[in-house]
């Protein structure tokens, strides 16, 4: 989801509706002095750089709005997360595991009261094990910091745990080669969870299960939406969209752009002499020697109608467009198809210019493309 309008840490839009919207939707959470609480196990994750922080809100107002504790930013995307008692506490159990071997005089817990609140009686269960390695101190806390000096990031939900000690470091920056090498031992028992907690997690196991099914449909449901299903080229909606894309893009940064329209030649005639699945093949071989000329990651190659094809060519110049095509143009005049076909195309090249619309664009490459045809086909003709 996307924050469409928020200002000083209170999120008013969340995908130009308002934000608290999405917790009574998605958790059936009302906007009551309960809000705070209810909210807790379900903190906005935002995506910081490919990295997920956790953003806890506090309340809710009249409008719908949500205010957070820690910066969080118009145009930002964010997941809705959840908490797993077992990972928290697994991960904490990891830590325990290093602070051992660093073997501190001193450590100081630094917690998020969102922790405490969440896993209840089990909050001991990521807190206690530190005080058997050396005396602890801490305090549970509205957020948290994390990073270097150059790079201090607010964080909410995170557990901060400072161990102390004098002296210097071992060279593999181990005090103790022993306890480094913990394997099973009491803290294990300590991970058996309380009955709610068990619940919880295994509802959550759930929904990460179905949330996995799901994305994974959906990412196979938007890729046969833009996908032509005879060639596995790009499909018209595709190509509309890319141009437009390219057109913004090229206004934005003032850089040009080209696009190729092809037909090809007399192909109803092979349908009427080889019949309708020859047809097919030629369509599909052909668009395997499109990607074969036009190959860098930035070519976008589309099914444009019947017997038609579109590329969109980011960043290039109308002669360039013409080198390629005429390599592609004399590719497929040379290459014998399936059943030994001989089979020629045509080509129209248009060029963006400033103020040009998609339906311009593709005018001038349609006409250029007529004249090919209009002057014994097999012919590339710019604009
Ligand atoms: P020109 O050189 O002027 O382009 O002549 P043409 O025969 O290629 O053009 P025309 O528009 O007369 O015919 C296009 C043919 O393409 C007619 C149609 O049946 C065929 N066609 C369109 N889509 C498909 C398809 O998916 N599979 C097959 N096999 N044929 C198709
Ligand atoms: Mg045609
Ligand atoms: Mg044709």
């Amino acid at each position: 989801m996307m924050i469409t309008e928020s200002k000083d840490m209170l999120v008013k839009k969340v995908n130009g509706r308002p934000a608290f919207e999405i917790y009574n939707k998605y958790l059936n959470i009302k906007s009551d002095d309960q809000f705070f609480l209810n909210v807790l196990g379900y903190s906005f994750l935002v995506n910081r750089q490919g990295e997920y922080q956790s953003r806890v809100p506090i309340s809710v107002n009249n409008e719908g709005a949500i205010q957070f504790i820690a910066d969080i930013r118009e145009g930002e995307t964010f997941r809705i997360g959840y908490a797993d008692p077992v990972t928290m506490i697994h991960n904490a159990h990891d830590v325990h595991q290093k602070m051992r071997c660093f073997q501190p005089q001193a450590i100081c817990l630094f917690s998020c009261g969102s922790r405490h609140t969440l896993l209840n009686d089990d909050i001991d269960l990521e807190t206690e094990p530190f005080q058997k390695i050396a005396p602890t101190f801490g305090f549970y806390t509205y957020g948290e910091y994390s990073g270097t000096m150059m790079n201090l990031k607010s964080l909410n939900s995170t557990l901060v745990i400072a161990g102390f000690r004098e002296g210097g470091k071992s060279h593999n920056g181990c005090y103790d080669k022993k306890s480094n090498t913990i394997e099973k031992n009491e803290e294990d028992d300590s991970l058996i969870l309380y009955r709610d907690s068990r619940a919880v997690a295994r509802l959550i196991h759930f929904i990460e299960v179905i949330t996995e099914e799901y994305e994974e449909l959906n990412r196979q449901l938007r890729l046969i939406s833009i996908t032509d299903n005879l060639t596995g080229l790009f499909n018209r909606g595709k190509l509309d969209k890319v141009i437009q894309k390219e057109i913004a893009r090229a206004l934005d940064r003032d850089i040009c752009f080209s696009i190729v329209i092809a037909d090809i030649d007399n192909f109803k005639s092979i349908n009427d002499v080889y019949g309708h699945l020859a047809g097919d093949a030629v369509l599909v071989e052909i668009g395997r020697l499109f990607l074969s000329v036009f190959e860098r990651e930035s070519d976008v190659i589309g099914r444009w109608g019947g017997e038609e094809y579109l590329v969109v060519l980011p960043e290039t110049s109308i002669q360039k467009a013409y080198r390629k095509t005429e390599e592609l143009r004399n590719k497929i005049e040379k290459h014998i198809f399936n059943g030994n076909l001989r089979v020629t195309c045509s080509f129209g090249i248009s060029t963006y210019k400033r103020g040009d619309t998609v339906n311009d664009l593709i005018w001038r490459a349609d006409k250029a493309l007529y004249d090919a045809k209009g002057s014994g086909k097999n012919k590339v003709i710019q604009e």
